[in-house]
């Protein structure tokens, strides 16, 4: 493993991990909260670890409002998972 990539803290479990691991999440300059499936959207960003115990955490919600300062709808968030969960099939060799 390149020990010189960006380290990034999941916003639920706290864990750091390489960026690679973890599922950017960006508040876009419209103001809108979506995936960032390559890591480089504009926008302020949060990082989620892309296992389950992460995913269907209760917390996420609460978490990522205050991590991108922003409200979002239950609906909204649903998406976003299902949207991450989906993503996920391509990581699947890092499930722990
Ligand atoms: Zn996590």
């Amino acid at each position: 493993m390149d020990k010189t990539l960006p380290k990034r803290t999941c916003l639920i479990c706290r864990r750091k991990a390489n960026k690679r691991m973890l599922c950017r999440v960006v508040r876009t300059t419209e103001g809108t909260v979506s995936l960032d499936a390559t890591g480089t959207e504009p926008g302020r960003g949060a990082y989620i670890c892309l296992t389950s115990k992460c995913l269907d955490s209760t917390l996420i919600k609460t978490n990522l409002e205050r991590a991108l300062r922003t409200t979002i709808g239950i609906e909204d968030k649903d998406l976003l998972v299902a949207q991450i969960k989906e993503n996920r099939m391509r990581f699947k060799e890092i499930e722990p």
